[in-house]
């Protein structure tokens, strides 16, 4: 049967006349165009010599003809390889050579040195800028806009995404036609998505959040997307009148509450603030309700999985949580050295089954057979637990489990007990070199705006609420954690900022 995520979309269409995406940088395309468009871009990938399971690598700023060449390397069969905007030429090596793709897209003013990465692979390189000029387009200009869609298997390749090299090397996520159509089609049912819905769409989209949770739920429901080239605080409040959702990352939440314009008034016609690919503060969580009267959404997922988890759209919206497993999905926890489930409130290795998991990593046999159990469950590399309403928690990563004197100890515990003290806006704690204990809890903070508060009075608080062991061995201060795009603490940059706070 033919399970091209394209046809299944073009299916869902309820009216072709209905406006698809909107921007205030170009025209609004309805559904109708977004089928003659991508359907000339297939065209012209095609006589480029873009064969069905070829990878197109693509890393240009996000414009509406960047989302479409998505739906055009899609349709001719191929497998859509997007990449961060901010890679420079000598990251861009790695992927290139890793991929090989058959054709690389990017930006013209990037064309020159891209040509030469690419000429190692044997690939051919084709313009397209975030205005929407470029080679790329002037060829469609001239191509017909009919396209027979190629078809494709259920567990081919759509897409691979690589991973936001948060704890390490990026690794190339293999998705398949069927884990991307069933993880939007579960998504639209559990958030409750229409044709009448209209998204705030101010995600990159070169990230599973912003090209598949919310493009294709987007494209699957028939709604439509209002697609900012960025996240700006006074643009999506001036927005948000006109909108039903917004998905966003927690640092759009943080940036719109300190906007005086966010008022409860404003935001009385949306439906839903869904929140995800970092954790969000419990306070953010309560203060977005006071100031609007919505509870926003905290949802839980990797490139890797698409959506694991997600809170409910009726019901308990848990500040602090990720919510329950999604239809489909099993999540469990386990020991992470013996593999033994683990009950109620047990913290341990967030595992998880289920349509929505990824076929393995790119040309990564090993690490993939590794990250698998015998039954088909994954090894997310997050440490969590489940509560006994079942409710997942995260407690941080694996990678970022502090080990000191032999103990573990999550971060997660420490910075919610940091984060509730007075005059602390947010902090992140790190395991660091520590001659006596191997790693010394280190507490870094950032103060709320003209706080005072410092490391005595935090080390204060928290005796007596927290085991000895965890106690912070020093609170350091800066005016902000280092983050990535997405939202995400660069726990690793903190980590060798620090390295050297311990006498040796
Ligand atoms: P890499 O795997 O290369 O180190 P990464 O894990 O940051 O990078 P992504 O796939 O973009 O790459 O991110 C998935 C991770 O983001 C999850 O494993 C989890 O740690 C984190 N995450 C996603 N949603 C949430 C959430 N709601 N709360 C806490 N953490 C989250
Ligand atoms: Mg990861």
């Amino acid at each position: 049967m033919n399970a091209n995520l394209f046809d299944q979309l073009e299916r869902s269409i309820a009216d072709l006349t209905k406006s698809a995406i909107t921007s205030p940088t170009s025209d609004t395309i309805s559904y109708a165009d977004l089928i003659a468009l991508s359907g000339r871009l297939a065209n012209v990938l095609v006589t480029r010599g873009v064969k069905p399971g070829d990878r197109v690598a693509v890393q240009v700023e996000k414009s509406v003809p960047a989302l479409i060449l998505y739906l055009a390397t899609v349709r001719a069969g191929a497998v859509y390889l997007p990449l961060n905007t901010a890679y420079t030429l000598a990251e861009l090596e790695y992927f290139i050579s890793d991929a090989e793709p058959s054709l690389v897209v990017c930006d013209t003013s990037k064309r020159e040195g891209i040509e030469q990465l690419a000429a190692k692979v044997g690939a051919s390189v084709e313009t397209l800028d975030a205005a929407g000029q470029g080679s790329l387009t002037d060829a469609a200009a001239d191509s017909a806009d009919v396209f027979r869609t190629v078809q494709r298997a259920g567990d081919d390749l759509a897409a691979i995404l690589y991973t936001s090299g948060t704890t390490g090397r990026s690794k190339g996520a293999m998705l398949t036609h069927d884990n991307l159509v069933s993880n939007a089609l579960t998504l639209i049912d559990a958030w409750r998505f229409t044709a009448d819905d209209v998204l705030i769409h101010a995600l990159p989209i070169y990230h599973t959040h912003g090209l598949f949770v919310a493009s294709n739920v987007i494209l699957f429901s028939s709604a439509s997307m209002i697609f900012l080239p960025k996240f700006d605080a006074d643009e999506v409040l001036g927005l948000i009148p006109r909108a039903t959702a917004l998905m966003g990352v927690p640092t759009f939440y943080v940036r719109l509450l300190q906007h005086p314009g966010l008022t409860r008034e404003m935001t009385s016609g949306m439906r839903l603030f869904v929140s995800g690919s970092a954790p969000l503060l419990a306070e953010t969580h309560r203060e977005w309700s006071t100031r609007t009267g919505h509870a926003i959404l905290e949802r839980y997922g990797m490139t890797e999985t698409n959506m694991n988890t997600s809170n409910p759209y009726d019901g308990d919206r848990v500040p602090g949580a990720v919510g329950l497993p999604l239809p489909g999905v099993s999540a469990r926890i386990t020991n992470p050295d013996t593999g033994e489930e683990l009950g109620a409130n047990g913290i341990g290795m967030i595992e998880v089954k289920g349509p929505n998991v990824f076929k393995g990593y790119w040309r990564m046999p090993e690490k993939t057979a590794s990250e698998f159990r015998p039954d088909g469950f994954f090894i997310t590399g997050d440490l969590g637990k489940v509560d006994e309403r079942g409710y997942v928690h995260i407690l941080g990563r694996g990678k970022d489990l502090v080990i000191t004197g032999g103990f573990n100890v999550y971060p997660k515990e420490i910075e919610d007990e940091i984060d509730a003290i007075p005059g602390v806006f947010e902090s992140a704690v790190i395991g660091v070199p520590h001659k006596d204990f191997g790693e010394g809890v280190t507490a870094v903070v950032v103060r709320s705006k003209e706080a005072e508060v410092d490391e005595k009075a935090i080390l204060a608080a928290l005796e007596g609420r927290l085991a000895k062991f965890k106690l912070p061995k020093r609170v350091v201060f800066v005016d902000e954690l280092p983050r990535n795009t997405m939202g995400k603490v660069q726990k690793n940059v903190l980590r060798e900022q620090f390295a050297n706070l311990y006498p040796p």
